[in-house]
């Protein structure tokens, strides 16, 4: 595909010639099924007896991945890309909590976090995942409407008190926070709490983004439903849409339960599925802002043409356009140049902790016919590109 994201150089500005060389070697790994199934059974493998792969881990994909271990060292990276006019949205990897302790003190992260990006234009949004903040159990009980016992109960207004905390310390701070979405059986629960923050504090302004995945089928209804729903008068929403990252669990626990699976059929579905999502956007836009999370090219063009068509500013604060450090810099970079708000999920975090995104990163891509091939293609045609130009 040749297009306005085929400009290479632009794209990879911020790699050195190493850089670009190992992001090659990583996507030809993650290209290769069984290759990506080997290195995580012997990663897992490693971590568990604690044997010395960190550094080489680190050395790899954690640095393509990711900014760094703390805050602290991601700001090199936040200030070139800022330089780009590409924003970074910094995600402390939170992934399987369990205990009250655990929930506290990611709570008191995700605060600090708050106070670290505050006044930095450079950092629009935080963002946190919901089951950081209180028990995956809770949250399938509560999605289940599951009458909870008097414990639960409690434990539950403090997952409430939680959520608010950092809504509370966004608004404060004047600061956008992305409430992430999850699987199926806990997502009901997730959307009651976004929609309950979203009531307190999206009042004059969007504070509070939920996220849609569009692979379900169900959601242009979940769309239309909080629109239509008089509660809501008055309110700005922020969504946040994006096709989801669950899919093949999904289908799984559907077919366990032997139930529809809440995600489309085809992949072609989801599309258009994604499409309708945002048309129902943009002819609300009054009500409505957006991030889009997406790597996918024509869905980026999508919404420049309708931005162009609506005559729209390519800079609106309406919308925004997000992709993952370490993916799509060709998408990122080019819309950051034409002048459109752009931003990187910056992950960070200790290696270990992390290990469960990059596993993911690199299932998702495996799973994506097309996507991998088209980021090595790209990295190919720089590194010719930089050959010939001696560069
Ligand atoms: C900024 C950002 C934030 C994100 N936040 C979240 C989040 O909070 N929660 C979350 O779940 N995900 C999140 N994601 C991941 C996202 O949901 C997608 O998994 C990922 O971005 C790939 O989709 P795409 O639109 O970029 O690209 P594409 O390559 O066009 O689409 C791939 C996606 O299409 C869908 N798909 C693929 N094959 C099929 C099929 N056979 N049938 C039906 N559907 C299919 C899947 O959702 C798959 O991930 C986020 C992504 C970004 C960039």
């Amino acid at each position: 595909m040749n297009n306005i994201f085929s400009n290479t150089k632009e794209a990879f500005s911020l790699k050195s010639n190493f850089e670009l060389l190992r992001a090659q070697f990583l996507f030809n790994i993650i290209e290769n099924r069984t290759l990506v199934k080997l290195s995580t059974l012997l990663t897992n493998f490693a971590l568990k007896f604690y044997l010395p792969v960190t550094p080489i881990i680190k050395m790899t994909v954690f640095n393509h991945f990711c900014g760094g271990v703390s805050e602290l060292d991601c700001n090199p990276v936040i200030k070139k890309m800022y330089d780009k006019r590409v924003c970074s949205v910094l995600d402390f990897s939170t992934e399987a909590f369990n205990s009250e302790i655990e929930f506290d003190n990611c709570y008191d992260k995700k605060i600090s976090i708050i106070e670290f990006i505050k006044d930095r234009p450079e950092i629009p949004f935080a963002v946190f995942k919901p089951t950081c903040l209180g028990s995956l159990d809770l949250f399938k009980k509560k999605t289940i409407h599951e009458d909870l016992s008097y414990k639960d109960n409690i434990l539950w207004n403090r997952v409430i008190e939680r959520f608010k905390g950092v809504c509370q310390k966004a608004y404060d701070n004047d600061i956008k926070i992305l409430i992430d979405a999850e699987e199926v059986f806990v997502q009901k629960a997730i959307d009651d709490l976004a929609l309950l923050m979203m009531r307190k504090f999206n009042r004059e302004k969007p504070i509070v983004f939920n996220t849609v995945q569009m692979y379900r089928w169900d959601r242009l209804k979940y769309l239309s439903d909080l629109l239509n729903d008089k509660a809501n008068n008055g309110l700005i929403f922020g969504f946040k849409l994006v096709r989801g990252a669950y899919m093949e669990k999904e289908r799984l626990i559907a077919k366990s339960l032997n139930v529809k699976s809440p995600i489309c059929i085809t992949k072609n579905e989801t599309d258009s599925n994604f499409n309708s999502g945002l048309d129902f956007v943009f002819n609300n836009l009054d009500r409505i802002s957006l991030v889009c999370g997406s790597h996918n090219e024509n869905s980026v063009i999508k919404i420049m043409e309708i931005m162009k068509n609506k005559n729209l500013k390519v800079s609106d604060d309406k919308i925004w356009f997000g992709q993952l450090f370490g993916m799509s810099d060709n998408v990122t970079f080019n819309l950051a140049k034409m002048g459109y708000n752009t931003f990187k999920i910056l992950p960070f975090g200790p290696v270990r902790n992390l290990m469960p995104y990059l596993i993911r990163r690199a299932e998702e891509n495996t799973s994506v016919k097309g996507q991998t091939g088209r980021e090595l293609q790209l990295i190919l045609n720089e590194r010719r590109r930089r050959k010939e130009n001696n560069s």
